[in-house]
């Protein structure tokens, strides 16, 4: 099996990234790295801080100065791994839906950007790391020597978020779950930073009516494979 040093896993918000970024990590035994969650971890901070999520310079120092360390799960109640900020364990708090509301008002932040991508490369500079955010593969590590980019329509997103949250015991509409990804869809590809879209180089696998072991499948085969192809 050829293996890459690094993957890098773009995509729109529910397209299933984590889930999938986690397994492939599993099965190469590498590092995972859900960068999603640093960018959460930022906005949660602001947050409690209550900074207004357009207060760029504020924003900034708040990325430089936290601590955010993302590890093995600690605890066992189906999260995929731990997230510490500042040493308290929020894994579960950056999910919340005010947080959802405003990250992405933070991430296009530059000086967020940089203070989180300066975190990430530092991460990724052993190798053996499965990457998974919006720029990975364009701006984070362009050197990466697989870049996918995992996507699904935007009701399929929805759905999936649907489930998700139903099963911690969170109800919310379809209709607002797929207004809100469409609002962060269009914030995350429209920011002048590092907008969402796919590298030149990423192998673009759709997900819409797969099983999460289909879309693992095709994956796995994109990152296994010798030489990199144009279509899966
Ligand atoms: O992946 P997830 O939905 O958890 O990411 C939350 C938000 O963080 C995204 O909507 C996006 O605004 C931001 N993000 C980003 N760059 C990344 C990862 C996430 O801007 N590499």
């Amino acid at each position: 099996m050829a293996t890459p040093r690094t993957v890098a896993i773009d995509g729109p918000a529910g397209a299933g990234k984590s889930t999938i970024g986690a397994l492939v990590a599993e099965r190469l035994g590498y590092l995972f790295l859900d960068t999603g969650a640093m960018y959460r971890a930022v906005a949660l901070a602001a947050r409690r801080g209550g900074v207004d999520p357009d207060d760029a310079a504020e924003l900034g120092r708040i990325a430089r100065e936290v601590r955010i360390a993302i590890g093995p799960p600690t605890v066992r109640d189906g999260r995929p791994y731990t997230v510490l900020l500042d040493g308290g364990d929020v894994t579960w708090a950056i999910r919340s839906a005010d947080v959802d509301r405003i990250v992405s008002q933070v991430a296009r932040i530059e000086a967020v950007r940089d203070a989180m991508v300066a975190q990430q490369r530092a991460l990724a500079g052993r190798g053996r790391v499965v990457m998974v955010g919006r720029d990975i593969g364009t701006v984070v590590l362009p050197d990466a020597e697989r870049k996918i980019y995992l996507t699904a329509s935007a009701a399929e997103r929805a759905r999936r978020r649907g489930e998700e949250l139903a099963a911690r015991g969170e109800v919310r509409s379809r209709q607002e779950l797929l207004r809100e990804i469409l609002r962060r869809d269009r914030l995350d590809s429209e920011r002048k930073v590092s907008p969402l879209r796919p590298a030149d180089d990423a192998i673009v696998v759709e997900t819409d009516g797969l099983t999460v072991g289909q879309a693992l499948d095709k994956v796995l085969q994109v990152v296994t494979r010798t030489e990199a192809g144009q279509t899966t």
